[in-house]
């Protein structure tokens, strides 16, 4: 045997896990996807869902593993955990069902339970999830997802707040995040679910959603009708977004330095030294060299806000 031949096999193992399972109701861990008309079609058509590949399997088994080990975490912390008894409870809502599962509960000071999602996310998410605010600001659509599965879960065992446990998958480290209940966004959810329901009830696809990035991976894209994909040639790297967004915040400070920078030097003027209550300016000359730029090709990059 080589590594060639179990590496073959390890990725067997992974592929030979790859299943479509049936959808016949909203779940807590979907409602909070952005597109209606996929959560429509996600339950009248399930069984047409594209399988995902071997690398989200490897991402969905990692997440299990790091489940583990964030109850481990709490539990060295000192703190009281319950793991559900049932595989599955629902909530009704008019015109169908909400299905879920808490991952965990956590007993507080006073003995009462309170619903916690774990979640293991890369190094950058967990340094920028800080709030439940973050999470629905989130660029990518699953993270904006997220908090409506603790608010079904808060809903199902009636309590006023829940948390998130998330877990640096680089590190290992655990941090909480306290989510209130929102009863405007849980409106909101609510009216979701029964929106939904109605559709499905008339028949009658929802329309698509706007964010092109939604639909980027989206499972039911190929019976969609309406997927508004990304031009093939267009790669999305959104992690771009806050390199960008600093550069324009500090571009108005490059400014302002260019033009005190110009200032010194005409107020220094012909002086070759200068103290000044700080420091000590010294004007000197150096000889440039003269040379001749090779032609070549050069890139100019443009930036548009979408
Ligand atoms: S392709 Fe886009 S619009 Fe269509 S169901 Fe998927 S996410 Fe929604």
């Amino acid at each position: 045997m080589n590594a060639t031949e179990i590496n073959a096999k390890l990725f067997k193992a992974k592929a030979d896990k790859i299943k479509v399972y049936p959808c016949n109701n909203l779940r807590a861990s979907n409602l909070g996807f952005p597109c209606e008309r996929y959560l429509f079609l996600l339950i009248k058509h399930w069984d047409e869902q594209k399988p995902h590949d071997v690398g989200l399997q490897n991402v969905f088994d990692l997440g299990n593993t790091l489940e583990a080990h964030t109850i481990q975490n709490i539990k060295e912390a000192g703190f009281e955990v319950v793991t559900p008894s049932v595989r599955s409870w629902k909530e009704e809502v008019r015109g169908g069902i909400i299905t879920g599962r808490e991952d965990i509960r956590i007993k507080d000071e006073n003995g009462e339970l309170l619903p916690v999602e774990i979640k293991g996310i890369s190094p950058f998410e967990f340094d920028k999830l800080n709030s439940v605010d973050d999470f629905l600001k989130s660029k990518r659509p699953y993270i904006r997802g997220y908090p409506a599965q603790l608010f079904v879960y808060m809903l199902k065992f009636g309590k006023e707040k829940g948390f998130f446990a998330l877990t640096n998958k680089l590190t290992g480290e655990t941090k909480f995040i306290e989510v209130p209940f929102d009863y405007d966004y849980g409106d909101e959810l609510l009216n979701k679910a029964e929106r939904i329901y109605a559709a499905l009830a008339a028949n009658e696809i929802p329309a698509a959603c706007d964010d092109i990035s939604v639909c980027e991976g989206c499972s039911l894209a190929h019976i969609c009708g309406e997927c508004r994909r990304v031009p093939a040639d267009v790669d999305i790297d959104e992690e771009l977004d806050a390199l960008i967004d600093r550069k324009q915040q500090l571009s108005e400070a490059k400014k302002e330095y260019e033009q005190i920078d110009k200032e010194i030097k005409q107020r220094v003027g012909d002086r070759e030294k200068v103290i000044t209550g700080h420091y000590l300016i010294e004007r000197k000359s150096f000889v440039k060299k003269a040379f001749t730029v090779p032609e070549s090709v050069q890139w100019r990059v443009q930036i548009k806000r979408l």
